[in-house]
């Protein structure tokens, strides 16, 4: 981990904005967690750039590979296959684009995603075997988002197997012997960071990278069609900037798992 200087704010526990004088946290090696391709770049691909930038290594794990992405009349179930290679091409296009040089398919069913114990082992393997000191999740408690959008419950299953694979799976000995016996050894992770969460404490100023992040988001064609994200993308991260005296900002909650900081 590096600590380089940068502005942070915080809330109080009364939900005050506090600035926080400290450094902005840097981690060394980061995995994002998500449910489809597009996920990631829709919400979090700022941060991460930013991370990338700094030098962290960032693992970016795909639960499904989106291949019910489509309501065209015209296609049917043998339509899935080609749509999951594209899809995760897509994917593959857009970390590359925000310098994240390993990209994980799991291969679960898009559409029929449920927080299995399966899904919370591969996860725990994935994160012992990474060791990624933070780990970047949406928010498993999010059923609704504005008065227009029921958060997909894909989303919600990806990231409550994934909180649970963060603690206690993978730092648990005597969970999953399984994996132990395959020589993976437990692994703490030191922060999970949850966007989309309603009790965002913490804000990334993302003004540097939110053009990565654009044209990360650009990359999912078949998702987009002719439709430019620009405008949106900078309305939410101005929307979520602007009360903390940031131009472009992604939120999130923070849960502090380890004090023990590598000032290396
Ligand atoms: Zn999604």
């Amino acid at each position: 981990m590096v600590w380089l200087t940068a502005v942070l704010f915080s809330q109080d526990e009364s939900g005050k904005i506090i600035p926080m004088n400290e450094k902005e946290y840097f981690p060394k090696r980061a995995m994002s967690i998500h449910a489809h391709p597009d996920d990631q770049e829709f919400t979090v691909a700022g941060t991460l750039a930013r991370w990338v930038q700094s030098g962290c290594e960032v693992v970016s794990v795909i639960v499904t590979s989106g291949e019910a992405g489509s309501n065209d009349p015209s296609r049917g179930s043998d339509f899935k296959l080609e749509l999951a290679r594209m899809r995760e091409a897509e994917q593959s296009s857009a970390n590359a684009e925000l310098g994240i040089l390993e990209t994980i398919f799991l291969h679960y069913p898009d559409g029929e995603l449920e927080p299995t114990l399966p899904l919370r082992r591969d996860l725990t393997r994935l994160i012992r075997q990474y060791k990624p000191e933070v780990v970047v999740i949406g928010d498993p408690q999010g059923l609704f988002y504005g008065n227009g959008y029921i958060n997909h419950p894909d989303h919600r299953a990806a990231a409550q197997a994934a909180l649970y694979a963060v603690f206690p799976s993978s730092e648990t000995r005597l969970i999953f012997t399984d994996l132990l016996a395959d020589g993976v050894e437990p692994h703490k992770v030191k922060r999970l960071y949850v966007h989309g969460s309603e009790k965002s404490d913490t804000w990334i100023d993302i003004a540097s990278t939110i053009g990565i992040k654009i044209s990360a988001l650009k990359k999912h064609v078949s998702q987009l069609g002719d439709w430019d994200p620009k405008k949106m993308i900078r309305e939410w991260a101005s929307e979520e900037g602007k009360e903390h005296g940031l131009e472009y900002a992604e939120a999130y909650k923070v849960m502090i798992l380890s004090e023990e900081e590598d000032r290396g």
